[in-house]
């Protein structure tokens, strides 16, 4: 793989022609009409990597597949208010992270000691997305919310996008900390063994293009752009957006290249970074879920028990 194909890979997000989010979204589409066979599909195409996810969170494997069924339930039951623009391996993620919080408390409730949450579990929405019904009065705050967010993930991408083709990655390295972890600049400096000068550097440059981006996107729409130039120091929404859109994040194919050792660097370096340091639970699931052998899965489907669990709340979202 050349450095160009290879810089296509890595972060890359929708939009793109091949993308597995226009597989979603076709899958999307026909599970809102209704159809079982896309729901099926669905369920194999995620059911590995979320499972490795709860696996690295709850003990016993009859919690993890009750807690992976859960979730599956608590997306066919929210389908009516789930927003297409956020890629459904995050919003599945979510889902399942507040199951898994729900698992935990129920053990804490039952007197056990548990192994608690892992520490970057309270770095997520916590609010159960597929619990949220929206009452009108608050809908119009939501679409400008989503407005912004939207606008605020176009430039943040078109930064990465820009940093990844100068080879910039170190950059992109120092902002996953600020932006990711949301760690202050001595911590990232020492954890990246830099000077605090340099890291705030190129917090400083990063903060200075986002404002020529929305600038540019303002004069190009003719319009006011809805979001405010001081949205940019608003660390949380960049850091909440960075995570849900998974700006930074990495693809299976790629994964699966770094697993069979063939990503050359500097993408090499950057997955394991994203892997080892950043530490993404997404990522790491899908590296868990890619790495298990497939002699292991069991001979009767799985999936099955959680589709037919499930099917029934399709037909009442698909009327
Ligand atoms: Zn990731």
């Amino acid at each position: 793989m050349d450095e160009k194909s290879a810089s296509a890979t890595v972060g890359d997000r929708p939009g793109r022609e091949g993308d597995p989010d226009d597989v979603d979204r076709f899958l999307v589409g026909e599970i809102r009409r209704g159809d079982q066979r896309a729901w099926k599909q669905l369920i194999d195409r995620y059911h590995g990597r979320l499972t490795a996810f709860a696996r690295g969170r709850l003990r016993d494997a009859a919690e993890v597949d009750d807690t992976v069924q859960e979730a599956f339930v608590g997306f066919v039951t929210s389908l009516p208010h789930y927003d297409e623009s956020r890629p459904l391996e995050t919003y599945l993620f979510t889902i399942l992270r507040y199951k898994v919080g729900e698992a935990l408390s129920r053990r804490k409730r039952g007197g056990e000691i548990g192994r608690g949450a892992r520490d970057d579990d309270d770095a997520m929405d916590v609010a159960d997305p597929s619990g949220s019904e929206t009452p009108s009065g608050i809908a119009a705050n939501e679409e400008v919310r989503r407005r912004q967010e939207r606008l605020l993930a176009d430039i943040l991408r078109r930064l990465i996008a820009e940093l990844r083709e100068r080879e910039k990655l170190e950059d992109v390295q120092v902002l996953e900390m600020l932006f990711f972890l949301g760690l202050r600049n001595k911590e990232a400096a020492d954890r990246l063994g830099r000077d605090e000068k340099s890291v705030a550097g190129v917090k400083f440059r990063a903060i200075q293009r986002l404002q020529a981006f929305l600038d540019e996107i303002r004069a190009a729409s003719g319009s006011e752009a809805a979001l405010d130039h001081s949205e940019l120091s608003g660390e949380a929404t960049i850091a909440r957006v960075w995570r849900e859109r998974r700006l930074t994040c990495l693809k299976r194919s790629t994964l699966g290249s770094y697993l069979l050792g063939v990503l050359e660097e500097p993408w090499e370096g950057f997955t394991r970074f994203h892997l080892d340091v950043v530490e993404c639970p997404m990522c790491r699931a899908n590296r868990d879920d890619l790495n298990t052998p497939t002699a292991s899965v069991p001979a009767s489907d799985p999936n099955e028990r959680i589709f037919q669990s499930s099917v029934g709340f399709l037909s009442r979202t698909g009327g």
